[in-house]
């Protein structure tokens, strides 16, 4: 066991890196949309708006499409009727469809390498720990920065990173940017990455073109593509084998 990791801390998004959200939030989106306007939106257009940038947060994304069908309703009724499709009254919703996409074992194997995990999400604090319970993954994770400690900071602003920082270097702990890793799906991931002062890794979803995703996310500044998530041990863990063939 490697007590002192190169990239000492490992910061994960959660949508589409641990958690396959296509039969969750991306549903509650086209529902949502459905409901208010009568109209379809495939995933493929979901996608596309997500890879413009600036739409990490879901609610402002099903807000946007909404609006870009010619519709105008506020944003706290969008938000509404999407909780009540995706929390449902009692966790009963399409939340319940979530999936792990990393195996427990690539968890306990990444904590055994040394490194200290941690969790940057744009999802409510409740959403998020409700999901880490579920899949029992709580004991892994050393903190979380959830929706309601970045206010209108939210990547692609590097915020929320330097916060979870912040809050591994308050615990007593001398970690920089330059020895933090985050891996995200998103363009916005990317960014905020690469404006925080850390490494950058692009994972692609097994729902998304790997190729097509894969060259968007390197020229918006991943570092290296990971596309099987029982790979990111040994991907944290050889930096110096990043960008080569
Ligand atoms: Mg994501």
């Amino acid at each position: 066991m490697d007590t002192s990791p190169l990239l000492s801390l490992v910061l994960f998004d959660m949508d589409g890196v641990l958690v396959n959200v296509s039969g969750s939030y991306r549903r509650a989106i086209e529902e949502t949309v459905y409901f208010f306007t009568g109209k379809d939106v495939t995933p493929d257009m979901i996608q596309r708006y997500k890879n413009r940038g600036g739409f990490n947060d879901d609610w402002v994304l099903t807000h946007e499409i909404v609006g870009d069908f010619g519709m105008e309703v506020t944003l706290d009724r969008i938000v509404n009727e999407f909780q009540r499709r995706y929390r449902g009254n009692d966790w009963d919703g399409f939340i319940m469809e979530e999936s792990p996409i990393i195996q427990t074992a690539t968890l306990q194997e990444l904590k055994d390498q040394g490194h200290v995990l941690g969790i940057v999400t744009g999802r409510p604090r409740d959403e998020a720990n409700w999901a880490l319970d579920r899949f029992g993954w709580r004991k892994f994770f050393s903190l979380l920065v959830p929706q309601e400690k970045q206010d209108d900071r939210k990547k692609p602003d590097p915020f929320p990173l330097l916060y979870a920082l912040g809050i591994v270097r308050g615990a007593g702990l001398p970690v920089h940017a330059e020895d933090s890793v985050y891996i995200g799906d998103s363009v916005d991931d990317m960014v905020a990455a690469r404006a925080a002062g850390m490494s950058a890794i692009g994972f692609i979803p097994s729902y998304l073109n790997p190729e097509s995703h894969g060259k968007l996310l390197l020229d918006r500044g991943a570092h290296v593509i990971v596309t099987d998530p029982d790979m990111l041990p040994h991907t944290i863990a050889n930096p110096g084998e990043w960008g080569k063939p």
